[in-house]
This record gives C-alpha cells, sequence and structure tokens, in this order.
C-alpha cells in the first residue's frame, strides 16, 4: 500500500481539495493551513471540514500533511517575529481539529545568526505553549535543507527539540528527500545507512511522513531547490528505493516537484508503478 499525493490549494475548501485529489489518482495530499506566505486564516467551515472527513474515510486515505506558512519563524532574532508565529502555530492546531487525527508539517524555522541551541529552546517553548493533551494531530518537525541559518538539517537538531517538548508523544518527524540531500545525507549511496542514523538519533517511529522531491543540486549544497522526479540530482532509482523501502512504508509520500496537474498525474502514476513492481 502507497498513499500518495501533492499540495493542493485550500482557497475552494476541504472537500474541494478532496477531490481534486482523487481526480488526480491521490489518495492523499498537503495543504497549506493559510497563505504560505502567512498572515491571517479564513475562519473554519465546519460543515465542509466534516465533509471531507466523511469522503477521506469512505476512500481509505492515508493521512493528510498539512503545511505550516514557510513564514513561520518560531525561532526569529525578533519578538515580533516569534510572537507572530507563536500565534499561527497556536491557532492552527486548534484549526486542525476540525480535520482530526493528521499531520501538521512546519519548518523548525531560521535562527538568524542566534544559533542553533538558542534557536531550539525557542521552537520547544512555542511548541510547549501551543500543543494540548487532547490534540488528535501529530506534529511533524520538517528536516531541512540547512540554506542560511535553518534549524534542523540535523537529525541532532531534530531530536533536540523533540527532547524539549513536554507533549512529545504528540511530535514526529516529516523526511524531505531534497532536504535531507541537499544537507548532506547520502540517500542515493546509503538509504540503509542514513535510515539506520535516523533510527539510532531520533527512532524510525518518529518519521510520519515523506516528502518525495528531487534535488537541483548535488548532495550537501545547502540550497532547497525541488526538482522534479528523476530531473535532479538524486535520480530515479534512488527515489524509487525511498518509496519501496520496507522501513519507509504506510506512510503518506508528498510530492512537492514544480508540476502542473498533468504532471502531478503523471508523477503519482509512475510512484505507484514503482511500488507494484
Ligand atoms: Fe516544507
Ligand atoms: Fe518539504
Ligand atoms: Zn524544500
Amino acid at each position: 500500500m502507497i498513499n500518495i499525493g501533492n499540495h493542493l490549494s485550500s482557497s475552494d475548501g476541504f472537500l474541494a481539495m478532496g477531490k481534486a485529489a482523487t481526480a488526480l489518482g491521490a489518495d492523499t495530499f498537503a495543504f497549506f493551513t493559510r497563505n504560505p506566505r502567512g498572515g491571517k486564516a479564513k475562519d473554519m467551515d465546519a460543515l465542509d471540514a466534516n465533509a471531507l472527513n466523511e469522503y477521506l474515510k469512505d476512500r481509505s486515505f492515508g493521512k493528510l500533511v498539512a503545511h505550516a506558512p514557510y513564514t513561520m519563524n518560531l525561532c526569529s532574532d525578533k519578538a515580533d517575529i516569534r510572537e507572530f508565529a507563536l500565534g499561527m502555530l497556536y491557532d492552527d492546531l486548534r484549526r486542525m481539529e476540525f480535520v482530526p487525527g493528521q499531520y501538521y508539517n512546519f519548518h523548525p524555522g531560521s535562527h538568524v545568526g542566534q544559533g542553533v541551541e538558542a534557536a531550539t529552546e525557542f521552537i520547544a517553548a512555542a511548541l510547549n505553549e501551543s500543543l494540548f493533551p487532547e490534540m488528535k494531530t501529530t506534529v511533524l518537525l520538517e528536516t531541512m535543507a540547512g540554506k542560511g541559518s535553518e534549524v534542523g538539517r540535523t537529525f541532532e537538531e531534530l531530536r533536540a527539540i523533540i527532547d524539549r517538548v513536554e507533549l512529545n508523544e504528540k511530535i514526529g518527524v516529516c523526511l524531505d528527500t531534497c532536504h535531507v540531500w541537499d544537507g548532506g545525507y547520502d540517500i542515493a549511496n546509503d538509504l540503509d545507512g542514513v535510515l539506520k542514523h535516523f533510527d539510532e538519533v531520533i527512532g524510525l517511529e518518529r518519521l510520519k511522513a515523506i516528502h518525495l522531491n528531487d534535488s537541483m543540486n548535488p548532495l550537501g549544497a545547502h540550497k532547497d531547490r525541488h526538482a522534479k522526479l528523476g530531473e535532479g540530482h538524486i535520480g530515479i532509482d534512488t527515489l524509487k528505493n525511498v518509496v519501496c523501502h520496507p522501513l519507509l512504508q504506510n506512510k503518506p509520500f508528498i510530492l512537492e516537484t514544480p508540476n502542473d496537474d498533468a504532471g502531478y498525474m503523471k508523477e503519482i502514476e509512475m510512484v505507484r508503478k514503482w511500488y507494484e513492481e
């Protein structure tokens, strides 16, 4: 079984995303909880959210992977930016309960010169203020490419955040193939070794979702430019190994490749074929 999908626009509402996913041949999807550049979110439409919940159940979709805005920087060096980010996280996690039991993925943030340790404390503090015991969502920290002062390039950095979160049973990790590659993890020549390292540092039980992307740049470039599957430096063989790896089964795979709908349809079909081979 593989669940695969791509990012969909939430502008037409929840049920519309479910239907759009089906039309693309997908059985999971990602969506931004608000404009990816940040700002105020639309009010939740409970009826529409329930309609999606029913739709997903009837069609055995995998878990959805909601994505926080890129601008949400919980560990900025500026107090007002941290405050704004915390407000988004707090609000998003409450809104996510309208579609209970899904994933909410975010970029840990950029420390902007303060150093990883200070950033780790800010990120963990924001999670400790925002998570609540009754929540049904699992919050995913995304593995980052290490562009600029991004936190979360190494598995150790993610582990340090998790260790500081009180309700850390609600925390998981989303592995982005482009990001780990750009971050310097050689998934082409040593996927087993990378997963073993992940297991030792974080624990594979925390690995909940995969962002499946090729990379425009070579191993360790710290760039974060996604490519279509097979059109980058990671290549088809490696991406196929990721999809088919026994330790990576039963997780939602989300495409974040530069494509239009027709391109996504093709990639979704291609990935399903790899899996069936
Ligand atoms: Fe991301
Ligand atoms: Fe990603
Ligand atoms: Zn990226």
